[in-house]
């Protein structure tokens, strides 16, 4: 666990977090400040900074990110209409937490990217 990050600290239950879905590898909860009606963030337990930073060693955690996220869509009734997922990776993404993490946002219609 990195002790300044954000993410880490909700994991090991020092500030609180409404989690949707918890397994040995990977946890969600949803967004504090959310943008979509669904909004849920999809985290390793295991602090990795980033995509970027992800080593072949962790290949088996991404899958299991990509699981969770979709378990997480069908959980949120979000699998029959669609959803977003989303990962940010480093300054030009506006990314602000550096511990990786995968959102899904569902409950209405997305624009398009830019
Ligand atoms: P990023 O911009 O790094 O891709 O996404 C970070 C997300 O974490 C943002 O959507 C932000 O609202 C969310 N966030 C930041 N601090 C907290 C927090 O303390 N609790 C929760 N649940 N979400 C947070
Ligand atoms: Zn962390």
């Amino acid at each position: 666990m990195a002790e300044s990050c954000i993410f880490c600290r909700i994991l090991s239950g020092e500030i609180p977090g409404q989690f949707v879905y918890q397994d040995e590898h990977v946890a969600a909860f949803r967004d504090i400040h959310p943008v979509a009606p669904v909004h849920v963030l999809v985290v390793p337990r295991e602090h990795v900074e980033s995509l970027a930073k992800a080593t072949p060693g962790q290949r088996d955690l991404l899958g299991r990110l990509l699981e969770a996220a979709a378990q997480v869509a069908r959980q949120e009734q979000l699998a029959d209409k669609g959803y977003r997922t989303v990962i940010n990776t480093g300054v030009d993404s506006g990314s602000e937490v550096a511990h990786l993490h995968v959102h899904v946002l569902g409950g209405r219609q997305m624009q398009a990217m830019g």
